[in-house]
């Protein structure tokens, strides 16, 4: 069974309950998490019921050895992760067996993580489980839990290979949520080709959290590095210091402040924000909070150009570039009249601000916690990682900087604000993206339709290989154990023999090899051998990545952030396999340009199109990383590209591709389009695009247009899978074509920029440097493919 419903809504009681009775009827019980910090946390939750019976521990890489034993001789409730199940546990089942012949039930938490190529191996993970417990005896039951997804049972299904019940009714209280749609400005700034520059996410959350912290606010910022929510708090922290100091200067040190009967109203109670009209914006509201230069905005028509002080009824609070007079004095007849505004002690205003990092030990994250619910903290920056470890229920407002990748991802941070069913206020923040930009001008989009399907291939060979000589090394496969493995597990088994993996006896398929099996799966990477990324002036070794992503992820000069901290990569040597790294603070990121080539192996499906056609296939493609760009972090503005020397790499992997004929060309020619320019600049929105439908990450694909490709001799758009053997973004695009397109279409048009910026048609990681582009051509190229 599966359960799919939101935040707070009582999934853990839902699977606690059953687990709970299957460890006092003297079964045992396994739960899987992503990660070992939820995993900890889990434990602590269970520890709390103080139940002897259940005997709950960790088993996971941080174990003590000494432990380990213990946990595999007495534990009945076992929490781990799918990495120690693979390396650790199946392995060495003959160790696990009083706990695999008892299993009734297998838990898998937060199972929307499993989706890709990490996914794919996850699902092959949890066949070789199955096959092990039947060794054993056992029949567990598997429960899921996930974020809202759509089609949740489907997913399951490709997840664990079992037929799913889902449940997907949220009958949680709650109040509701506000959901503001914030699109920053096109600032002065000139970037690729001259385009205009739009200011940043993180510039923009800033500002807001130190407006909702003056307006007692409790409020959550989402950002994606570490490093960006520490930007973030240090630049609310200094705005708040300069509203601390105007105040200060203009009361001494009382603490409230009556407003002034030309103001309008103070802002609601906690957790009551609402959205007032912009009719009473005081003077001043516009003054922008940075000296950062912008742009002209359009009229007041665009709800999501007016400033925070106007759109979100918080304006007219005392400060903020507010002429002192403005703002009343101190203490008058009208103060009786007006809502008094209870503003915090002056001088502590920026220490209500702070950045949260990872990694804190338990104790912090309560104290923290503790701060956020008394309101001596009143904002926090944070990276996605405290979805994971901390209980910050009591928030009113958070602020998502930047599209969080998944509608999933947006309700569930969310759903991080609204205490004890109060009202709460989302705030999502544009980023200078193409999706992003779709997003905040389609609010159809996030509204009233199911989250995106979650979606993984078991069935990449690339994939099912290592781990179908995993399971012969656990237990030689016979040709009973084929189905749980997929259809494609027979023909999968042939290339591991002719490859000398695996050993064909009439017994059925061995490993012989002295090697461990399970060393052939990279399940968090893509496959291929690893790149280590080591820290130079310690030899810490951070971490992996797959060798092709490498070439786009820590090439020399590349801005790495692992874990939301921030390092600079000094060297990549690919021969030795190891990527130098060093920590820094760098004020820039950077994207890796490639250039790349295409070529047709097998078209597995079409259909016509308008009058073009639309396919799926196998395709291989050659990728060279050739440069990088480096990008200001705060402003975005352009620094530079940077060029590698980087050698080219193949992948064969799965594709959709779009055609048009001849006649249509030339008739788009005719008017005047420049058609290389129009699919490049379709191709790059298109990529942008696709995550709405595929629960993929921009880096996650790629793309090849062309005027006439050599292999369908026609203009020709390719969309692949960045991963060797494909992940199933390229198939679900295929199958949800004429809404892809028609949203990467609505997306270049809704972007006000004139001739393509990166809201739009620019990508960042474009290796030809933006070149051709033709924006209006690819409206018109995007409304002929789609012509009924
Ligand atoms: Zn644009
Ligand atoms: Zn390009």
């Amino acid at each position: 069974m599966i359960i799919s419903t939101g935040t707070a809504s009582g999934k853990s009681l839902a699977y606690l309950t059953p687990a709970v009775a299957s460890c006092l009827d003297g079964g045992t019980v396994l739960y899987l998490t992503p990660t070992k910090a939820l995993a900890a946390d889990q434990l602590r939750g269970i520890r709390d019921l103080r139940i002897t019976q259940v005997r709950a521990a960790c088993f996971d890489g941080d174990t003590p050895f000494e432990e380990r034993t213990w946990v595999r001789k007495n534990a009945n409730y076992v929490l781990t992760n799918p990495d120690m199940l693979h390396r650790g546990i199946l392995p060495r089942h003959a160790q696990w067996s009083a706990f695999f012949r008892r299993l009734r039930l297998v838990v898998i938490d937060e199972c929307h993580g499993y989706r890709g190529v990490f996914g794919s191996h996850v699902a092959q993970i949890l066949r070789r489980l199955r096959r092990v417990c039947a060794r054993y005896g056992a029949q567990p039951t598997f429960l899921l839990a996930s974020a809202t997804a759509s089609e949740p049972g489907t997913f399951a299904k490709r997840l664990t290979g079992l037929e799913m019940a889902e449940v997907t009714t949220d009958a949680s209280p709650k109040g509701s949520t506000t959901v503001a749609l914030w699109e920053p400005p096109l600032t002065e700034l000139r970037g690729e080709g001259g385009a205009p520059v739009r200011r940043t996410a993180t510039a923009e959350a800033a500002d807001l959290l130190a407006d909702l912290v003056l307006a007692d606010v409790r409020t959550l910022a989402f950002v994606r590095s570490r490093r960006g929510a520490e930007t973030v708090a240090l630049a609310a922290r200094a705005k708040l210091a300069d509203v601390a100091f105007s105040l200060s200067h203009q009361f001494g040190t009382t603490r409230t402040v009556p407003t002034g009967p030309a103001l309008p109203a103070a802002p609601g109670r906690p957790g009551t924000v609402e959205t007032a009209p912009a009719t009473g914006a005081g003077p001043g509201t516009d003054e922008p909070l940075t000296d950062q230069p912008r742009a002209d905005r359009p009229g007041p028509g665009s709800p999501a150009s007016d400033r925070v002080g106007s759109g979100l009824g918080l304006s007219g609070r005392p400060g903020a570039g507010q002429p002192p007079s403005e703002v009343g004095g101190p203490a008058g007849p009208q103060a009786d009249d007006a809502q008094a505004w209870a503003l915090p002690e002056v001088s502590d205003l920026p220490e209500k601000v702070a950045a949260y990092r990872a990694g804190y030990l338990a104790e912090d994250r309560r104290l923290l916690e503790k701060a956020l619910r008394s309101g001596t903290l009143m904002g926090l920056a944070t990276t996605n990682a405290l979805e994971l470890g901390v209980d910050v229920s009591g928030l009113d407002a958070v602020l998502i900087a930047g599209w969080p990748g998944t509608r999933a991802s947006l309700w569930q941070q969310a759903g991080r604000a609204g205490r004890d069913g109060q009202d709460a206020l989302a705030v999502l923040i544009a980023r200078d993206d193409p999706l992003d930009t779709y997003l905040v001008h389609h609010p159809d989009a996030l509204f009233g339709r199911p989250v995106e399907a979650i979606v993984l291939d078991p069935d990449n060979p690339y994939v099912l290989g290592p781990h179908l000589c995993a399971a012969a090394a656990e237990i030689p496969l016979s040709e009973d154990d084929l189905p749980i493995f997929g259809n494609t597990a027979a023909t999968v088994l042939d290339t591991l023999v002719t490859d000398g993996l695996l050993r064909r006896r009439p017994a059925g398929w061995f490993w012989t090899k002295r090697e461990r099996a399970t060393d052939l799966a990279d399940i968090r990477g893509g496959g291929g051998a690893p790149i280590q990324v080591v820290e130079s002036s310690t030899g810490r070794l951070l971490g992996s990545v797959d060798e092709p992503s490498a070439h786009t992820m820590v090439h020399t000069g590349a801005v790495y952030i692992h874990q939301g901290e921030t390092f600079l990569v000094e060297l990549l040597d690919l021969e030795a396999g190891v990527a130098l790294v060093s920590s820094a603070q760098p004020d820039y990121s950077t994207f890796a340009r490639d250039i790349t080539d295409i070529s047709l192996l097998s078209t597995l499906r079409s259909h016509a199109l308008g009058p073009g056609t639309l396919n799926f296939g196998e395709v291989e493609v050659t990728r060279q990383v050739v440069s990088y760009l480096k990008r200001r972090l705060q402003s975005g503005e352009m620094l530079g590209d940077e060029p590698l020397d980087l050698p080219p790499r193949t992948l064969r992997t799965r594709a959709v591709w779009w055609t048009l004929p001849a006649s249509e060309v030339a008739a788009l020619a005719e008017e005047g389009f420049d058609l290389g320019g129009a699919a490049h600049a379709a191709e790059h929105a298109a990529i942008g695009l696709l995550p709405l439908f595929a629960t993929c990450d921009r880096w996650d694909i790629g793309g090849v247009s062309t005027e006439l490709h050599a292999d369908t001799g026609l203009l020709t758009v390719f969309v692949y899978d960045g991963h060797e053997g494909g992940a199933g973004f390229a198939e679900r695009g295929y199958a949800r074509a004429t809404d892809w397109l028609t949203a990467t279409r609505e997306a270049i048009a809704s972007c006000e920029c004139e001739r393509g910026c990166p809201s739009c048609i620019q990508s960042p990681k474009c290796g030809n440097g933006n070149e051709p582009l033709d924006k209006r051509g690819a409206l018109r190229l995007l409304a002929t493919l789609l012509t009924p």
